[in-house]
């Protein structure tokens, strides 16, 4: 039986990198018919942010990776967020000190400050293992009944797990394989605080043992905890998960991770929190498709050329020996080339709701708003568009006539000529009948162009400045014919003047 968790903190918005490893666990889960658990790690309280586990419950909601057991959604397992559950643990952490396995330490922050500068000064790292348990204050040099008096006396203490000396610990990745640990490298970890709360490493152990968790898919900014997870699994004598500790994702240029800092290239968040004015991806206009997709290539590949993958492709593809040892460098280019393939997928019906929804967002007032004539300027213009701004960018001018003309083209394509030539085009238009058919309004002014021996070039250009303001835009007789008669006349007369 399958079963995965996504574990995040509430200490703000969700990045991609979380979402990633949500996503991982969501394919992992749906392809072996598991399930997908949520469980919010919030034994931090001084990082804790109100609102943000609502957050990430709406980011997986949008990219349509949702939960199958968590918060509000009990599976037999829960509760599910750590505050929920902190009479668990203390237990725990006192049959570890039983067994000898976890001892209880009275260092104040002060002299543990001390040890760490007279380290330094020697040129030296202080850790905290046998390397310094002796001239430490921990219960491991102290008779039991100082021990005791000192608990009773209600002094400050936290209980530290015992790594051990000289052992290499032997740890098993599903994605990096087989690593060993000297465990002299390793410091004796606080799992529990005296104010009764245990730290992130007793808690996470403890809840994936309980929620019975099969595999821990997740960053390799925890593969250094590794060890000490392992060392604790079996100092409970249970049976560790697999684990899988996914690549990190780089910046797209230099070195080191995406992070928030890298905010433009891609290190925003899915979307900012209700409070914060920043912006995300749902903001941008991603689709929630193309995020997926584009995450899933981070770190994995499907050993064949295809790209674009959707929720079910993925799931089927998806596994965990495909996932890449080294760092996935993000590429901003990439994803927006995504977002550009899904949003050349969609259907008029839904890009339509799409630039509406767009226009509305924006309080764009259209002054034109059938829609059958948005649908038929979408049609023109999607091509180009890599996100619904970008059909407004593209195709403002079929709603709005130009009120200035690009200077640079104008000075170029505006002769001496041009308004005597444009004002015979508007008599020829003017008798067109047909003009909804782009095909033989081509035919028409093109034969017109002939007769009057003129140069495409004499005619064309100008045209186009006048209708659009500027040299860009698709066939410029498939624009008129959808600006319709009366106003293509208009634009051109209003150029001439
Ligand atoms: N609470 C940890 C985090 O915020 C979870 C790490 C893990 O999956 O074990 O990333």
């Amino acid at each position: 039986q399958v079963r995965v968790r996504f574990a995040p903190s509430p200490t703000g918005p969700l990045h991609i990198g979380g979402v990633r490893t949500a996503l991982f666990n969501y394919l992992f889960a749906k392809k072996h018919g598991g399930t997908f658990v949520l469980r919010i790690e919030d034994t931090d309280q001084t990082r804790y942010v109100e609102g943000a586990e609502a957050y990430i419950i709406e980011a997986l909601n949008w990219c349509g990776i949702p939960y199958d057991e968590g918060p509000g959604k009990d599976g037999g397992y829960g509760p599910y967020r750590q505050s929920e559950r902190k009479e668990i643990y203390g237990e725990y952490a006192e049959k570890l000190i039983a067994s000898g396995h976890a001892y209880y330490a009275f260092d104040t922050s002060e002299s543990l400050d001390g040890h760490r500068k007279k380290h330094e000064a020697e040129g030296k790292t202080f850790i905290y293992n046998w390397h310094n348990r002796l001239k430490l204050d921990n219960s491991l040099e102290l008779s039991q009944e100082e021990t005791r008096a000192r608990l009773e006396s209600g002094a400050a203490y936290v209980i530290r797990f015992k790594s051990p000396k000289d052992q290499t610990v032997v740890l098993q990745d599903a994605i990096r394989g087989k690593i060993e640990i000297d465990s002299n490298t390793l410091d004796d970890k606080v799992l529990f605080k005296s104010d009764g709360m245990p730290t992130y490493h007793l808690a996470n152990i403890v809840d994936d043992h309980l929620m019975e968790i099969s595999h821990v898919i997740r960053g390799e900014e925890w593969l250094p905890s590794l060890a000490l997870h392992v060392q604790l699994y079996r100092a409970f004598g249970w049976e560790p998960p697999v684990f899988a500790h996914l690549p990190l994702i780089m910046k797209p240029v230099g070195k080191g991770k995406l992070s928030k800092r890298d905010g433009e290239k891609g290190g925003f968040p899915v979307f900012p929190l209700a409070w914060e004015n920043a912006s995300g991806y749902r903001e941008s206009g991603y689709y929630p498709e193309a995020v997926v997709n584009f995450l899933a290539m981070l770190g994995w590949n499907p050993g064949t050329e295809q790209e674009l993958f959707n929720l079910e492709e993925l799931i089927k593809a998806f596994t965990l020996e495909r996932v890449n040892k080294s760092g996935a460098r993000f590429d901003p280019d990439k994803t927006i080339w995504y977002n550009n393939a899904y949003l050349q997928q969609r259907s008029p019906k839904e890009l339509l709701e799409d630039f509406i929804y767009y226009i509305d967002n924006q309080n764009i007032e259209l002054n034109r708003r059938e829609p059958e004539f948005i649908s038929q300027v979408l049609e023109l213009i999607r091509e180009r568009a890599n996100f619904p701004g970008d059909l407004w960018e593209l195709g403002k001018y079929f709603f709005e006539a130009p009120v200035s003309y690009e200077p640079k083209a104008a000075k170029k394509q505006w002769k001496e000529q041009t308004a005597g030539i444009l004002t015979r085009l508007t008599a020829v238009l003017e008798k067109e009948e047909n003009f909804e058919d782009a095909g033989a309004l081509e035919i028409r002014v093109k034969s017109w162009i002939q007769e009057e021996g003129l140069g495409f070039g004499q005619v064309m250009p100008p045209l186009r400045l006048s209708l659009v303001g500027e040299m860009k835009g698709p066939h410029i007789f498939n624009i008129m014919a959808l600006l319709g008669k009366d106003e293509s006349i208009d634009r051109i007369k209003r150029a001439i003047e």
